[in-house]
């Protein structure tokens, strides 16, 4: 299921228009989500632990609750934004009876344990809850390229498909909780290991001279462009076969060059270093012939 992302919608997937809706948590994030219901009509209350942070969403016509209790009592649906999945607990525990009957979204950023835990805490208490993933910075909520990855309660991301639309694309991944988080962890372990092999490349060329903005005028097509490589790598990943001809083999695939390349130039190479690991122990286990994708099994089954 998938929300188209337009921020078009305005009300509930029952058509009834303005949602009564909460937010508690107007951090960067959660004030960038409110602002969005707001701009969007529909009937937002909301709250934050410290003063001050909801008078620009008031001058835009939210209402702001004097505590977390108002605000939960105000919505139909609830949107939780904290800091991390203590301070949920520590804002929700206390509230679980106002909340029951409600619907609860919650896009704070948690491990999948931690959903499937925070689930089972609103079942208990009868509240249909929805967990959510944030793929985007707050600037870009209700832009393009904003995306939140859903995944507990089909029912709550049915009715509010429209409501959620306004902050980005929503995909909905299923009963359990935890998956929207695993998700994001999994598309954030990617974004991390990239942006350090950036940097340990901006660190190669710098002893030369080379800005790191220049280098990241080069470094930023080539790296496009070899996203493209990832679906193959999926269709070797998921066939199983990395001996099927035509890939890049993993002896090929050493990377002692720029090791050697790094070292010479007086700089770290851990970024590099961590990926040759993965490719030796592939090779050291007779697969040196098999294709790159085969680093995948590195991980799978980990030493
Ligand atoms: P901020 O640090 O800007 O805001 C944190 C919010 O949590 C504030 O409202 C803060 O209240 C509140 N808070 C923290 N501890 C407690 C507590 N014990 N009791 C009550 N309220 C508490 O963070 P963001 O808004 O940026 O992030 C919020 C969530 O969104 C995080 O889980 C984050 O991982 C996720 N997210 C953020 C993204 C981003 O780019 N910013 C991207 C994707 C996800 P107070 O003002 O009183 O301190």
């Amino acid at each position: 299921m998938t929300t188209d992302g337009s921020g078009s919608g305005n009300g509930s997937g029952n058509g009834s228009g303005s949602v009564r809706v909460s937010v508690l948590g107007l951090g960067a994030m959660g004030g960038a989500l409110a602002a969005a219901l707001v701009k969007a009509g529909h009937t937002t209350t909301v709250w934050n632990r410290s003063p001050g942070k909801a008078d620009g969403l008031v001058a835009l016509g939210a209402r702001a609750a004097a505590t977390a209790g108002d605000a939960v009592r105000a919505g139909e649906l609830v949107v939780v934004c904290l800091l991390d999945h203590a301070s949920v607990h520590e804002v929700l525990d206390p509230l679980s009876g106002d909340l029951a009957g409600r619907a609860l979204v919650n896009v704070t950023t948690t491990s999948p344990e931690q959903s499937r835990e925070l689930a089972a805490w609103a079942d208990r208490a009868g509240i249909a809850y929805l967990d959510g993933g944030i793929m985007a910075v707050p600037d870009m909520i209700g832009g393009p390229g904003s995306s939140v990855l859903y995944s507990g309660s089909a029912e709550v991301f049915q009715r509010y498909e429209a409501l959620l639309g306004l902050w980005g694309t929503g995909d909905h991944f299923g009963e359990d909780a935890g998956l929207a988080s695993l998700y994001d962890l999994a598309l954030l372990a990617g974004m991390y290991v990239m942006f350090a092999g950036f940097m340990q490349g901006a660190a190669m060329v710098a002893p030369a001279g080379v800005s790191a903005r220049e280098f990241a005028s080069r470094a930023a097509p080539w790296l496009t462009a070899m996203t493209g490589s990832f679906q193959e790598y999926a269709e070797v990943i998921d066939g199983g076969d990395y001996t099927v001809e035509g890939q890049q083999s993993l002896e090929f695939s050493d990377l002692g060059d720029i090791l050697a390349a790094g070292s010479a130039q007086g700089v770290g190479t851990e970024a590099v270093a961590m990926v040759q690991g993965l490719i030796r122990r592939q090779i050291d286990a007779g697969h040196g012939t098999e294709g790159f994708a085969r680093v995948y099994e590195s991980l799978r089954r980990p030493a």
